[in-house]
């Protein structure tokens, strides 16, 4: 599967629209604003660039694409209000796959340019803003032009499945999974890490020479909490329960087993220990800070709500909300593989599933949050002589 071609979350601003279901990613963002805020504000008191190159990578198309920036630069300027200095120009870099729905951030921008000028007499600094289209498993800008790179909700993402599970055979490796799961087998979760590694890495290798030398990396990805052994037995009920649905399917001949036996995501959840593991071996990064938190499918405008209370206010229950989150996300991967046709039918299934799901279970999603300071040279020659 050539990942690039066709994976995009579901564009426009629609019911079915990314824009109108990254519920859990909004969530995701907020409870990260404390570590991007203050690596941004340490990073301006250190330099004081006259303007500042902010990249947005994986922005998608929805409302979380600005979010962060926004408030990143609001912090900047709070900063220099407080010592009576002009507020750099900022540049922001919005960057995804080229099949993503950029046209929908852009029309928003219009908006978010008027809200920025309502500031203006507190003193908010130029702003502008550009697509950049390509992976960022890739070089995506210039050497040493970064000040400052972000990215939310998107490095879980793999560049591809793992190529041993795309190899076509009579005994598929992950039979009627579609990610890792309890009964798969150990080779399954080990090429599974050994993709993320060989990403991770990649991605890392690519920032470094991108970002300038004391430059900041904030980056948040779901995790997971236990087992850094590639052999331990990942689950994921998200996973898990959308390929039960599939299988059910299947069993009914709606779609061929076989399809559903040669679909794996290209996602992974790593460990912390697994993701300090390759920026420690890259090297060109120090860690200020790798952590682990949960966030809530019913955290609704960042605050925690009961079941109850959801259903008071005419919500639609956690689980239908979980499953239009994931169809907004999955949606274009699924049809690419399954044909377009079967997505009602899926959904019906998955949401059942996940309702009986919830009667059982609080679930919950596990990130991992990374912030990381490009070293300076110098660092790295003194470590390479060191070791
Ligand atoms: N950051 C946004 C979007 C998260 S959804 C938010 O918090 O709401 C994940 C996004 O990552 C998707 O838009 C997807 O297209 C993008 N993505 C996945 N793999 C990518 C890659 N290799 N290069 C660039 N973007 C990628």
């Amino acid at each position: 599967m050539e990942l690039q071609k066709f994976f995009c979350m579901n564009g426009g601003s629609g019911d079915l629209s990314y824009a109108s279901n990254c519920t859990i990613q909004s969530v995701i963002v907020s409870s990260t604003k404390a570590v991007r805020v203050n690596a941004v504000v340490e990073f301006y008191s250190t330099f004081f660039p006259e303007n500042m190159i902010i990249a947005e990578l994986g922005c998608s198309s929805g409302p979380n694409a600005l979010f962060s920036a926004f408030d990143m630069m609001e912090a900047v300027e709070q900063r220099c209000l407080q010592l009576r200095r002009s507020p750099p120009e900022f540049h922001l870099l919005l960057n995804d796959l080229p099949a993503n729905d950029f046209n929908t951030i852009f029309r928003s921008l219009p908006e978010f340019y008027q809200q920025r000028r309502r500031m203006e007499s507190s003193g908010c600094g130029q702003f502008f803003v550009s697509g950049v289209p390509g992976s960022f498993y890739g070089r995506l800008f210039p050497s040493r032009t970064l000040h400052f790179v972000h990215s939310s909700s998107s490095l879980h993402w793999l560049s591809q499945v793992p190529l041993e599970l795309q190899e076509k055979s009579n005994a598929p490796m992950n039979k009627g999974k579609i990610y890792l799961s309890k009964t798969s087998p150990t080779c399954v979760a080990e090429a599974y890490l050994m993709q993320f590694r060989k990403d991770f890495s990649l991605f890392l290798k690519c920032r470094a020479k991108e970002i300038v030398a004391g430059g900041h990396m904030v980056l948040t990805l779901m995790g997971r909490t236990r087992g850094s052994e590639p052999s331990w037995p990942e689950y994921s009920y998200m996973w898990e329960l959308l390929g039960e649905a599939l299988m059910d399917m299947a069993s009914q001949g709606i779609i061929e087993e076989e399809k559903v036996d040669s679909f794996n995501a290209p996602y992974f959840s790593p460990s912390l220990e697994e993701v300090k593991q390759e920026i420690e071996r890259e090297g060109s990064f120090s860690i200020r800070t790798l952590d682990l938190f949960e966030a809530s499918w019913d955290a609704v405008h960042g605050s925690r709500q009961t079941k109850q209370e959801g259903a008071a206010l005419g919500e639609i229950t956690h689980a239908k909300r979980m499953a239009k989150g994931v169809r907004a996300v999955l949606e274009s991967m699924l049809e690419s593989h399954f044909g377009e046709g079967i997505m009602e039918e899926l959904f019906s299934r998955y949401t059942s599933l996940l309702e009986g799901y919830y009667s059982r279970n609080e679930p919950q999603v596990t990130n991992i949050v990374i912030a990381l300071t490009r070293k300076f040279e110098e660092e790295n020659i003194l470590r390479a002589s060191v070791f």
